[in-house]
Formats: structure tokens, C-alpha cells, sequence
């Protein structure tokens, strides 16, 4: 595949990040994105992920997956057609600086062929090596 940065989209550097923190991007998300820092917590990348999601940042993404779950190919820069809306954290279980496993609830909000939908997920994410990598995630019911 010939994605490399081609289809990466640029954002402006005063901007506000996309996870919703309310943060400048290059003082949020952006400094595990574009820069060495690594996130502290499960929700830190859980945040920058959804970032790199919303910004086709496919080789964040595949690096910051568990090796066990990680697809060949995400395909995001070109393929999809998704436009993100928003994030929202909902509840986080573990996953702090101490833990070596933890759980990130999210409510994420995007548009798809001119549709809108809520992405219900509880994540699950284990640290190895300092690092904290996405496993799987589970979608539970809503209602329940
Ligand atoms: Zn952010």
C-alpha cells in the first residue's frame, strides 16, 4: 500500500485537540502523536487514539494496538468515510500510571455517509513495557 503521510490530514497548531479535553492539540493528544511522549494512563491513549482516528493517523494507531489484536491493515486514510463529532469518556476502570490493565468506557459520536451514530465501547487496554496498548473492545447493549 502507497498511504505513507499522503492522505494524512494536517491540523493548525493552536487548535483544539479532538478529543474533547478542552486542551491545544499540541498540549493534549498531539504530544504522543507527534512527539516521543508516551500516555500515563489508558485513557491518555484511549483519547490520542480517537485523535489519531479523527486525523488518519493509521501508523499511530497500528503501534499503539496489542500485537495479538492489531488488523494487518486499517485503511482509514483512504477508505473511510467517517466524519468523528466528538468524544465523550464515560467511566475508566485501572489503567493508571501504577496499573498494568485497564478498561476505558467511550461514547463516540461520528457521521457516516451523511448518517450519525454513537459508538458505545468499554476498551480494554494492557500496558507492556511502559507502553499502553489497545487489546479489544466490547460494545455493551444499550438499555441494559
Ligand atoms: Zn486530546
Amino acid at each position: 500500500m502507497g498511504l505513507e503521510s499522503d492522505g494524512r490530514k494536517t491540523m493548525s497548531e493552536s487548535k483544539e485537540c479532538p478529543c474533547g479535553s478542552g486542551k491545544e492539540y499540541v498540549a493534549c493528544c498531539g504530544r504522543y502523536i507527534d512527539g516521543d511522549l508516551l500516555p500515563d494512563t489508558a485513557e491518555q491513549l484511549m483519547r490520542s487514539r480517537y485523535t489519531a482516528y479523527t486525523l488518519a493517523r493509521e501508523p499511530y494507531l497500528q503501534s499503539t494496538w496489542h500485537a495479538s489484536t492489531r488488523p494487518v491493515e486499517l485503511g482509514v486514510a483512504v477508505t473511510d468515510p467517517v466524519k468523528w463529532l466528538g468524544l465523550e469518556i464515560r467511566r475508566t476502570q485501572a489503567g493508571g500510571a501504577n496499573d498494568r490493565e485497564g478498561t476505558v468506557g467511550f461514547v463516540a459520536r461520528y457521521k457516516r455517509d451523511g448518517k450519525a451514530t454513537r459508538l458505545h465501547e468499554v476498551s480494554r487496554f494492557v500496558r507492556e513495557d511502559g507502553r499502553w496498548l489497545y487489546v479489544d473492545g466490547e460494545f455493551p447493549q444499550t438499555g441494559k
